[in-house]
């Protein structure tokens, strides 16, 4: 007999031809790796009644192999799984791409949940949570992602504020900035992820291509002209928020 999570879950949903004509055309796909099968029941449960698609990998190396199959719009990620965890899985994700991670975490610690979003995860969620804070999150994660790729254009604006990537030209209502190439590389890459943290060090690679360990702080100063040449007051920043204990991230309209 086959193990009844993992037979029933495949055979519940019958595609119908406009289902899968719909699939491909608008329906956003979460990846979910998780190993809790009656969680990944739940969660499948309530995300496809919010009109996801999802598909899920038991554990970090098949979601590994279904995150560069499938091509999701999301990935739902638990920390705590066999073989390849929660972290070095979103290590080697983020190594090649953007994509939002929302990561699952029972772990209390917060240690855990600080170097989640320093390696580059969007949020987290702890358990115990209830499905609906999932589906909630999930949306909002997307939501504040979406919204951050103009990549057709390669123009931010906020506000008064306009960043062109191609021109690496700055300008705020209307009037040129001139900022360094390093004040530029630092805004453009927290401009392009609204509301996501950057930690120090990930803000140094971004900003030199590599990244030593020590000079985390050499930031803070960049951070600081970049402030006093972007923001009305530079003492109550409102574009460039900092993040006690992480580091930055652009302010969220
Ligand atoms: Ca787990």
């Amino acid at each position: 007999m086959k193990s009844a999570c993992c037979s029933c879950e495949d055979s519940m949903k019958i595609w119908s031809f406009n289902d899968l004509m719909l699939y491909n055309v608008s329906m956003t796909k979460v990846l979910m790796i998780e190993d809790e099968m009656e969680l990944v029941k739940i969660l499948r449960l309530y995300l496809e009644k919010a009109g996801f698609s999802v598909t899920h990998a038991a554990n970090g190396n098949e979601g590994l192999n279904k995150w560069e199959a499938e091509n999701p719009d999301l990935v739902l990620l638990d920390l705590n799984l066999p073989g390849m965890d929660g972290l070095d899985l979103t290590r080697q994700i983020r190594k090649k791409s953007e994509i939002p991670i929302l990561m699952i975490t029972a772990r209390v610690e917060e240690m855990d949940r600080l170097i989640g979003l320093e390696l580059g995860a969007d949020d987290y969620i702890s358990k115990p949570f209830s499905p609906r804070e999932v589906v909630a999150r999930v949306k909002a994660v997307l939501r504040r992602t979406q919204g951050s790729h103009p990549k057709e254009t390669n123009l931010l604006t906020y506000g008064e504020l306009a960043i062109d990537l191609d021109a690496h030209q700055v300008s705020r209502a209307g009037t040129v900035l001139e900022l360094t190439p390093t004040e530029f590389s630092l805004l453009a890459a927290l401009a392009s992820h609204p509301g996501r943290v950057f930690s120090r060090l990930q803000l140094l690679e971004q900003s030199q291509g590599t990244a030593y360990e020590g000079y985390e702080r050499t930031i803070d100063a960049h951070i600081k002209n970049l402030r006093a040449k972007l923001e009305t007051d530079p003492h109550n920043p409102e574009c460039i928020e900092t993040v006690f204990g992480i580091g930055y991230r652009f302010h969220r309209s």
